[in-house]
């Protein structure tokens, strides 16, 4: 009885779980299946989770690609970098930096 109360109630969650999970950068249908599975819970770690366009970026010293603060590793050259002493502004920070 309660359960078609709980399954729309869980697609509503799974659908705005989806929707922040994607806003952020992640994957849609990966928030959308935890926000469904753990309704609350899920939805609240999507909106907690740690966008990838917020992290800080660096460029690599050998082939100039732009990589992740946290990347221990070129991932196109295969260099091993060092922690940066001065890290590029995040994708979502550089627009407003002008
Ligand atoms: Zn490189």
């Amino acid at each position: 009885m309660a359960g078609g109360a709980y399954i729309s109630i869980a697609l509503g969650f799974a659908i705005g779980g989806g929707v922040v999970g994607r806003i952020k950068g992640s994957s849609f249908w990966m928030w959308f299946f935890i926000s469904g599975a753990v309704p609350v819970l899920g939805l609240l770690a999507a909106v907690c989770y740690r966008s990838e366009r917020d992290e800080l970026r660096r460029q690599c010293p050998t082939c100039g690609r732009v990589c992740k603060l946290y990347d221990a590793l070129c991932v196109r050259c295969g260099t091993e970098l060092e922690f940066p002493e001065r890290a590029l502004a995040s994708e979502t920070a550089a627009p407003t930096l002008r």
